[in-house]
């Protein structure tokens, strides 16, 4: 199921151009700062505001199309939504909010996916509760079950987890994965938080100020370092696939395999050989010309310097070939070696006489990939 989007809208001075368009299903995240138009975009997917000019379609049905006067129903969208605050039915039980847009649904689901659905979420305890008991995670939880059971071709998430504090994040967040992995439908998740995009989103769309800049993988678009100044808190970095190479409890450490090369990171629960996402900002990378020696950081990684751009006058952007056999010459698009971004000072960079093609060494330190890891 595709999404297309392309719209125009004014809230006042507020002028909104959205142009995307979402092939795969999984998670695409809709990032930006707050006030850029994030909402304002998902509501008209949604229905619930209607854009001056534009279109949009979903699959192949048009939902919206100011040209040909077309303009579908909310009820009609198929479009699910959670909003960040749950927005449950106050005066009816879990078990009535969950079932409240089944029941007006005729392309209903299944009895036993309905089951299924209720399961994954882990809310069927909760099922005889009144809304205005549960806590944070829960409520979101009903909502999501809520938007899943009427069976919907897209889903919109607009910052579901931005009220609920760390512990609560962390109990929701497998959810959303494992709905990710599913791959059945296609989800627009709307956050301003650059790890949860690191974590979850397989596409990203970047707003800034009504505007779409940039739109890709999010592997790719993460290690866009010209985004950094435009979206507010876009913060550079790398994601990169990983896979569980060994680990000890006792020492509380987990050894990662990243293309060869090995990664120090804390305790993770994870069995040997499970695919993770390592996420490592940019800011979070030191260059070292010679192997420090005495040093806490465990990861010392042998790399050499693929490029270097300024980001400002104060700081330089370095991408970092992994490895010192790398023949410079043939670092462009064919090579596939996997590279992270660092952001130091241009003064350190000058200090170090640092230059494209350098063999140096990345300094990591493991704590700093930390809460970023998931089974791919
Ligand atoms: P985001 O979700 O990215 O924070 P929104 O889509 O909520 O952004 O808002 C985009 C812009 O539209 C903001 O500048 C906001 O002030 C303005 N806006 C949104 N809704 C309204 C409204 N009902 N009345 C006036 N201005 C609004
Ligand atoms: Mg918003």
């Amino acid at each position: 199921m595709s999404i297309s989007v392309s719209i125009s809208h004014q809230i006042g001075k507020f002028a909104l151009d959205a142009d995307f368009s979402i092939e795969e299903p999984g998670i695409t995240a809709l990032f930006g700062p707050s006030g850029s138009g994030k909402t304002t975009i998902i509501n008209i997917i949604a229905g619930l505001t209607r854009p001056r000019r534009g279109r949009v379609q979903l699959g192949d049905r048009v939902l919206f199309d100011h040209a040909r006067s077309i303009n579908l129903a909310i009820r009609k969208r198929r479009v699910g939504y959670v909003f960040q605050d749950a927005r449950l039915f106050p005066h009816m039980s879990v078990h009535d909010n969950l079932y409240y847009g089944a029941k007006r649904n005729r392309l209903k689901l299944a009895a036993s996916d309905q089951q299924d659905i209720i399961e994954m979420l882990g809310i069927h305890k909760l099922l005889h509760r009144q809304p205005n008991n549960l806590s944070g995670g829960e409520k979101q939880r009903v909502a999501l079950g809520r938007a899943l059971l009427a069976n919907p071709d897209v889903l919109l998430l607009d910052e579901p987890l931005s009220a609920l504090d760390q512990a609560r994040k962390e109990e929701i967040l497998p959810y959303f994965e494992s709905l990710r992995d599913q791959r059945k439908l296609p989800i627009l998740y709307v956050s301003h938080a650059i790890d949860e995009v690191a974590r979850l989103a397989d596409q990203m769309v970047v707003i800034d100020n009504g505007k779409t800049l940039a739109n890709g993988s999010v592997f790719d678009m993460l290690g866009r370092t010209d985004l950094a100044p435009l979206a507010g808190q876009f913060d550079t970095g790398t994601v990169l696939p990983a896979r569980v190479a060994s680990r000890d409890p006792k020492a509380q450490v987990s050894f990662l395999d990243c293309a060869g090369q090995r990664i120090v990171v804390p305790y993770l629960g994870h069995a040997i050989n499970t695919p993770v996402r390592l996420h490592i900002r940019a800011r979070d990378v030191m260059i070292a010309r010679t192997p420090p020696a005495g040093i806490s950081a465990n990861n010392v990684i042998p790399v050499t310097i693929i490029r270097m751009a300024g980001s400002n006058n104060d700081t330089l952007d370095i991408s970092l070939a992994f490895g010192h056999d790398l023949d410079a010459i043939h670092t462009g698009p064919a090579s596939d070696r996997p590279s992270i971004h660092a952001r130091i000072t241009s003064w350190s960079a000058n200090r170090l006489n640092l230059g494209l093609h350098q063999k140096v060494f990345a300094v990591i330190k493991s704590v700093t990939v930390n809460g970023h890891l998931r089974e791919q």
